[in-house]
């Protein structure tokens, strides 16, 4: 078993032009199950979530809703937190950048990079959508278009604040280098150091025409862009510079993002951190993207899933169950009710509901003492499960924790543990039981609610990694109603 330590752990802010879907669902979702992950193994852990609300984008919805810009940002901020609420999110922190304690920890920052000689004057070229009033870079166009709505663009000139980013190319070789577990999943690496090699271009960090955002120090006619006082939510919300979260959190040790805004946090970030003379995150983990029904989701199609509504429709639990068990982290995969109701059915009720509900039926008639010999432990290897975690495994986890679940199945039907009596019985339920007690640890951090409901029936309260060993089981049996409920497939 690891030794104890701390956990620090982001999604990235959610810009507030949109409310969540299941896209915001699935990263704050994964980042949540690792955060309650470590907080089984004892760890001091922090989770931080938040919003991005500055920008034109916000600004625009906002005069166009009759609002101020942080009326309109609170309204959709109220949802967010609604929804995580909701889903059983539990975080820690939740960072707005229109908080006045970030705006002032991003000027900080910028003067440190000015302070180290990376800031220069200059003109920004770029590419304006006129339509979405944003701008955009050569690379984040879509084939010479807008990469919102497919528009023409057109080419823009103006004064802006650069940050030398070029200087940092080798020292963010040599970080890649020495820290190989940075760039995660290992496969996307090389596009990011492929790309790092080939040279880096300054970037443009302030703005002239967008003026809902924070004031660039030192000069009045200038504003931070957006990504800069995006970026620095990481350590302001932990009170950067004096904050005593700071202290115990920094450096971070995942950063959960979508991979689209990975170039951002594995090399923009990092080269502001060496500019800032701070410590580096230890990892930025870029997962995968969602279609649904087979379908890419977009605004024009109009086909965002939203995760309350299958959340109404199943449970919390069921879509917390299938995000992570349908995927590996880092792949791509497609969100489909029929996928979702075939795990319903053939996995939280066949498998895990059935097991609780049969062995509790037994349980609770049996008049005996539960005691025997731990037949069932051997077929649960828990540091392999723990180690799948620290690599971010979670599907690979969930599918050893659900081998478990199986096993034990197995045991009550080659058992025929029905038939039994007398010791044999009472060891078979003994074995059942401590499996039972040991897999609602287990599936806490992904099936918080369905983990409380099996405590309740077995009479115990919750517990932490160090429980999952089997002992003797000390619950007061109150057998409840089925865990999951079946679902009817339409024809
Ligand atoms: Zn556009």
């Amino acid at each position: 078993m690891s030794k104890l330590g701390k956990f620090y752990i982001t999604t990235p802010i959610y810009y507030v032009n949109d409310k969540p879907h299941i896209g915001h669902a699935y990263t704050t979702i994964a980042a949540d199950v690792l955060a309650r992950w470590h907080r089984l193994k004892g760890d001091m852990v922090f989770f931080l979530t938040g919003t991005d609300e500055h920008g034109e984008k916000v600004a625009a919805a906002a005069e166009k809703a009759g609002q101020t810009p942080k009326q309109f940002a609170d309204s959709v901020v109220s949802t967010y937190i609604t929804a995580w609420k909701r889903l059983e999110v539990g975080y820690d922190g939740f960072i707005r950048t229109t908080d006045p304690n970030h705006a002032k920890a991003v000027q900080d920052f910028v003067n440190k990079m000015v302070d180290n000689g990376d800031v220069y004057k200059g003109k920004y070229e770029g590419w304006y959508c006129v339509s979405d009033e944003s701008f955009w870079t050569d690379l984040q166009l879509k084939d010479g278009k807008c990469p919102e709505c497919g528009r023409e663009v057109k080419k823009v000139k103006e004064d802006s604040y650069f940050f030398r980013l070029s200087k940092y190319q080798d020292a963010l070789l040599d970080f890649y280098k020495e820290n190989p577990d940075f760039l995660s999943p290992r496969y996307r690496a090389n596009e990011i150091i492929n790309r790092v090699k080939d040279g880096l271009k300054d970037v443009s960090i302030s703005r002239t025409a967008i003026k809902w955002a924070v004031p660039f120090p030192g000069d009045a006619q200038h504003w931070v862009y957006v990504w800069v006082d995006a970026l620095i939510n990481y350590i302001s919300a932990l009170g950067w510079p004096g904050g005593e979260n700071y202290k115990a959190y920094w450096p971070a040790d995942v950063h959960l993002i979508g991979k689209e805004i990975n170039w951002f946090h594995s090399v923009i970030w990092p080269a502001m951190l060496l500019s800032a003379n701070l410590p580096l995150p230890k990892k930025v983990f870029s997962h995968g993207w969602w279609t649904a029904e087979g379908q890419k989701m977009s605004k024009s199609r109009g086909n965002f899933v939203n995760p309350l509504d299958i959340a109404d429709r199943y449970s919390v639990d069921a879509l917390r169950y299938f995000l992570i068990r349908e995927l590996p982290l880092g792949d791509d995969g497609d969100f489909s009710e029929k996928a979702l109701i075939a795990r319903i059915n053939g996995e939280l009720v066949a498998d895990l509901g059935n097991l609780i509900y049969r062995i509790l039926t037994l349980a609770e008639r049996f008049a005996g003492e539960f005691r025997g010999s731990p037949e069932l432990e051997p077929k649960l290897d828990i540091s392999k499960i723990e180690s799948k975690m620290d690599d971010l495994d979670t599907f690979g986890a969930l599918n050893d924790i659900w081998g478990f679940i199986r096993e034990a199945n197995k045991y009550v039907n080659e058992k025929e543990v029905w038939k039994l009596s007398g010791d044999e019985l009472s060891n078979a339920l003994y074995n059942l039981l401590e499996a039972c007690r040991i897999i609602s640890i287990l599936i806490s951090p992904f099936m918080p609610e369905t983990s409380s409901k099996i405590n309740a029936q077995l009479g115990i309260g919750p517990g932490t990694l160090n429980d999952c060993r089997f002992g003797r089981f000390k619950g007061r049996i109150k057998k409840g109603e089925y865990l999951f409920k079946k679902v009817e497939q339409k024809a």
